[in-house]
C-alpha cells in the first residue's frame, strides 16, 4: 500500500508538544521554561479555546505563545447522540480529514473512545473503518485535541476513561500514539492515569513486543476473532503475517513474564456462521490457556456492504458459555453506540 503519511505535511501545535518540550520553545523565545505548566494546566484543565482569552498575560506573549506554540483546533463537524446517551462525534483536523470520537456514559462515569489514523491500513471486512482505507496517521497532537475538542463540549463535566479502540490500529502509528498518551498522562495538564487509559490492537507482534518493553503500562486489549489461522487472516488480514501461535505466546509472556502479572483483554466479535461455532468457543478456551485476563464477545454491529450477519443474541449467550466452560472468564459485551455506528463499528464497549 502507498504510504500517503510520507507525503502530507501537519504543521505541529501545542499538542504536539510534551511540557519538557515546550520548556524547551519558552527557553528558546526567552521567556520562562516554569510557564510550560501554566500553559499545560490551561490548555487542559479548562476550557481554553484560545491563548488571547488568557487576560493575565500581557499581549507580547500571547503574540509568542500563538506564534511558537499554536493551538491545534480541530473541530466537532458533527455530533449524534444515541438512546444509551453515547455521543459521536466527527472530529475534523485543517487538511479536512475527519475522525470519529465516542463519548460513552458507563456508570457514573464518560470513556472517550479516541481514534488514532484517518482510516485504518488493517483492513478488516467487517470494520465501517476497514472498509474505507487509509488515509494517514494523526500526529500526536491531533490525537490529544480529540479529547481537548470534547472535554470542552461537555465542560463542566469530564471525561474519566480514555480507550484507544476508535478508527485505526494504534500500534501503527506507534511513536505518535505514545507520545499522544505521554502528553495526556502529564499531571500538569490533563492528568490521566494509566489505570484509565486502555488500548486496542490486532497484535502487531513486534510492536506489541517494543510496547510490552517501553510502556506505559495501561490497560491492552487484543482483538482475535478467529481461532484458525486462515480465518484469522481473512477476519484481519494485516495481523494475519504474524502467525496466532507466536501472539498467544507474547500474550502468555506479557500477562506472566517478569513477574508483572499484567491482564489483557481479549477480543471476538461474533460472526453468524463465520466464527461462532460450538467448536470456535470450545477451541478459544483452549488456546487461552495460560494467558491472564478475559474474554468480550460483541456481537457483530452490520455495518453497510458487508456480507456478516449479527448472531442471536441466544447464540452469543451458548458461545460464551462454552468458552467458559474451559475455566477462561468470558463475558457478552452489549454493542453500545450501534445505533449512531460507533466509530469501528465494533469496538465500542465496556471496558472493564
Ligand atoms: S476493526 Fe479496528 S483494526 Fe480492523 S479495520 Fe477496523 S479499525 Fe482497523
Amino acid at each position: 500500500m502507498e504510504n500517503l503519511c510520507d507525503k502530507i505535511v501537519v504543521v505541529k501545535g501545542f499538542q504536539d508538544y510534551t511540557r519538557d518540550e515546550v520548556r524547551g520553545i519558552l527557553k528558546k523565545v526567552k521567556l520562562s521554561p516554569s510557564l510550560a505548566d501554566v500553559l499545560f494546566f490551561r490548555a487542559y484543565r479548562g476550557n481554553l479555546t484560545s491563548w488571547g482569552v488568557m487576560d493575565d498575560f500581557s499581549p507580547g506573549k500571547i503574540r509568542i505563545f500563538e506564534e511558537y506554540l499554536p493551538l491545534i483546533k480541530a473541530e466537532i463537524a458533527e455530533e449524534r447522540e444515541g438512546p444509551d446517551g453515547s455521543r459521536k462525534y466527527v472530529v475534523r483536523y485543517r487538511d479536512g480529514k475527519e475522525v470519529e470520537t465516542v463519548l460513552l456514559k458507563i456508570g457514573l462515569g464518560k470513556t472517550l473512545c479516541i481514534s488514532t489514523q484517518v482510516g485504518c491500513p488493517v483492513g478488516c471486512p467487517f470494520c465501517a473503518t476497514g472498509r474505507m482505507g487509509f488515509y494517514r496517521n494523526l500526529t500526536a497532537g491531533e490525537i490529544v485535541e480529540q479529547v481537548r475538542v470534547v472535554s470542552q463540549r461537555i465542560f463542566p463535566e469530564r471525561i474519566s476513561r480514555l480507550v484507544f479502540f476508535g478508527m485505526g490500529e494504534p500500534f501503527i502509528n506507534y511513536r505518535e500514539m505514545r507520545k499522544a498518551l505521554h502528553i495526556l498522562m502529564d499531571n500538569a495538564g490533563a492528568n490521566f492515569s494509566r489505570r484509565k487509559i486502555a488500548l486496542s490492537t490486532v497484535g502487531i507482534k513486534p510492536v506489541l513486543e517494543k510496547w510490552t518493553e517501553e510502556g506505559p503500562e495501561t490497560g491492552l486489549a487484543v482483538s482475535l476473532h478467529a481461532v484458525r489461522p486462515e480465518l484469522r487472516k481473512r477476519l484481519i488480514p494485516f495481523a494475519g503475517c504474524y502467525e496466532l501461535d507466536e501472539l498467544l505466546s507474547l500474550l502468555r509472556w506479557y500477562t506472566n513474564g517478569r513477574g508483572k502479572q499484567r491482564k489483557v483483554m481479549i477480543e471476538y466479535v461474533l460472526l453468524r456462521g463465520v466464527n461462532d461455532g460450538q467448536g470456535d468457543a470450545k477451541k478459544l478456551g483452549q488456546i487461552l490457556q495460560g494467558i491472564r485476563g478475559k474474554v468480550n464477545v460483541i456481537c457483530y454491529n452490520p455495518v453497510e456492504g458487508a456480507l456478516f450477519i449479527r448472531p442471536e443474541w441466544e447464540e452469543a449467550v451458548a458461545f460464551v458459555e462454552e468458552i467458559r466452560r474451559s475455566g477462561f472468564p468470558a463475558y457478552l459485551r452489549e454493542s453500545r453506540a450501534l445505533e449512531i455506528t460507533g466509530a469501528c463499528g465494533q469496538l465500542m464497549r465496556n471496558y472493564g
